[in-house]
């Protein structure tokens, strides 16, 4: 795998240089956040310049070397809203080959799963301590026991009385002071505006990233995305996932993340989730990614997979490019991040967002 010398690896004081040159040569693609930026959000055009880089959040993977494990991170069971029991829930994500499960009761947290006659050591699976806290924006907790219980959730009928009257920002506060990472779920479903969105993502580093894809609702959750990364981006990226919401055993598989990893345990799951070093599908057989290669000099970025017709590159919002490859020095139209589509017949695979930024 080709690696880049470290002089060369954008630092984000860097990023901050390149968004400050940005911002003062009057390019219309500048991120921030701030009502006047989400005006900004529209197409315009963008002159090709030879001096941007890239920041590849995929740096750490070794393609060739790294096992690819599938992870569905919001799902749930008899413990809330779900048809199906925890072990049953459990063994269907076994035999169709996933390694990481998050099971993600609302305001439960259904883990360890030794407690629910599974132990995931002996089916070779993560399983990742997980919650759907859904008293506000329904937000994905993981890696902590934090909980509010105000309600009963009953299966396949919902919660009974009412969500406890909090914020958002303190349950980001209660999952950040247990040591959890945060992602916001089927935000399309909410109708919010963008800057509900940039003004959280600003202030709490732990709150990673979003649904794009949520199996059960096909909302328009990508949209959301793309428009938060164009005010967001360069500086602060915000992951993409992609998860069943599994409620039924028909939800099972149409959407899901794939870790490429050097080992399957939970230290380097984390990591990954917070660096962005995954991808995600929609579609049971969705494309799979097999390399992502950065060249900053040459300003070329390349795609290569399997079961993939055709590769869309986007930057805020707008498709740039058509093909494997994306010549980033000579197109038009690059703004705060750019991110690719492989769409097949199978599915449509996303990558996460590469920032933006200009060689120094
Ligand atoms: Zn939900
Ligand atoms: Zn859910």
């Amino acid at each position: 795998m080709k690696r880049w010398p470290s002089k060369k690896r954008t630092s984000a004081a860097t990023l901050l240089i390149a968004l400050a040159v940005m911002v003062g040569s009057n390019l219309p693609f500048a991120g921030g956040t701030g009502p006047q930026v989400s005006a900004m959000v529209a197409e315009v055009y963008i002159a090709a310049r030879n001096d941007l880089i890239l920041v590849n959040p995929y740096q750490e993977v070794d393609w060739e070397e790294h096992a690819q494990y599938r992870a569905n991170l919001h799902t749930h069971t008899r413990q809330s809203d779900g048809l199906h029991s925890a072990a049953r829930v459990i063994d269907a994500y076994h035999r169709a080959g996933y390694h990481i499960l998050a099971l993600t009761d609302h305001d439960a947290v259904t883990w360890p799963w030794n407690e629910h006659g599974r132990d995931p050591e002996e089916l070779g699976m993560l399983a990742v301590q997980g919650n759907e806290i859904s008293h506000a924006h329904h937000i994905g907790s993981y890696f902590c026991d934090y909980n509010i219980v105000s309600r009963r959730y009953l299966p396949v009928i919902g919660g009974i009385g009412s969500a406890a009257n909090v914020t958002e920002e303190e349950i980001l506060t209660g999952i950040a002071d247990s040591d959890g990472l945060a992602v916001f779920f089927h935000p399309g479903y909410h109708g919010n505006p963008p800057q509900f969105y940039t003004s959280l993502f600003s202030k709490f580093p732990h709150l990673i990233g979003m649904e794009v894809a949520n199996g059960k609702l096909r909302l328009q959750d990508h949209e959301i995305w793309d428009t938060v990364l164009t005010m967001l981006m360069p500086e602060r990226p915000v992951w993409g996932f992609a998860n069943d919401d599994l409620h039924i055993m028909w939800h099972l598989g149409r959407a899901f993340n794939v870790f490429p990893l050097p080992e399957l345990c939970e230290a380097e799951i984390r990591s990954a989730m917070e660096r962005g070093s995954f991808y995600f599908s929609y579609g049971s057989a969705a494309p799979v990614i097999r390399s992502i290669l950065v060249d900053n000099e040459g300003g070329i970025v390349a795609i290569d997979g399997d079961g993939w017709e055709e590769v869309s590159w986007i930057s805020n919002g707008f498709v740039i490019h058509q093909g494997a490859a994306l010549d980033f020095h000579n197109t038009a139209n690059i703004g705060a991040y750019i991110r690719a589509e492989m769409s097949g017949e199978g599915g449509i695979t996303y990558t996460q967002p590469f920032a933006v930024g200009i060689l120094q």
